[in-house]
């Protein structure tokens, strides 16, 4: 199976069909906003640094998060084949990555660009609940995407919890980020040859439409 890079704006399903995807191919994910949740845990200067990152919305560094990432993807579990959600979000990650594989020797595979309006991100954003432990993603206010028991995870039972940064203040800054520095990504990998646009209105039909893609 062909890894796959999701490049979408906050709130856009992100986290969500890379769960599916996980379930159904047994695809490692690597959702960077988790290893950096996790890292900013560390009661150290690189921890608080990224603590304030995320509270504020904006990007944490590039050595951060790429060492981070390196250090994920030399594990085992990612020889299958691996999702990454939330990386590359800029054009010098972008580079830094390609020279990555090169020296890992992996595929660069599908990138999956989910589109969604602002409103709708927005209003995801304000009812989304995200496990600790796996990383799945329910949503209380959207049918379809409710937890089958409030406030627990349907993968693992966990109490889910509301995200910090889920709040419309750091969602506008994580929404201008993403305008400035994520979309024009885009244009990159439409070059290459590897980009697919999928709308990401309906959760299930967003994964069919993934689905045909690598599939193909
Ligand atoms: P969302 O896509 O909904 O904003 P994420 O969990 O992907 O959620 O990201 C949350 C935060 O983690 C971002 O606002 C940013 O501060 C940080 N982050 C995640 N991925 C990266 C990355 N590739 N580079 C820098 N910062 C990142």
């Amino acid at each position: 199976m062909k890894n796959i890079i999701f490049i979408a704006p906050p709130a856009a399903g992100k986290g969500t069909q890379s769960t599916l995807l996980k379930e159904k191919y047994c695809l490692a994910h690597i959702s960077t906003g988790d290893l950096l949740r996790k890292a900013s845990l560390e009661e150290n200067e690189r921890g608080h640094y990224i603590k304030d990152c995320l509270k504020s919305g904006k990007l944490v560094s590039d050595e951060i998060t790429l060492d981070l990432l390196t250090e994920r993807l030399k594990q085992e579990d990612c020889k299958n084949g691996f999702i990454l959600d939330g990386f590359p979000r800029n054009l010098d990650q972008v580079l830094a990555y390609e020279k990555l594989l090169e020296e890992l020797q992996i595929d660069l595979g599908y990138v999956i660009f989910l589109s969604v309006p602002k409103e709708l991100a927005e209003k995801r954003i304000l009812g989304r609940e995200t496990c600790p432990d796996c990383g799945a993603v329910f949503n209380d206010q959207i049918e379809g995407s409710k937890p089958k028991v409030p406030g627990i995870c349907d993968v693992c039972g966990t109490h889910l919890t509301k995200r910090k940064d889920d709040n419309l203040e750091t969602f506008s800054i994580r929404y201008d980020t993403y305008m400035e520095h994520t979309k024009p990504l885009i244009d990159h990998f439409e070059k290459l040859g590897v980009l697919y646009t999928v709308p990401s209105i309906d959760r299930d039909e967003t994964f069919k439409m993934i689905e045909k893609i690598i599939k193909d």
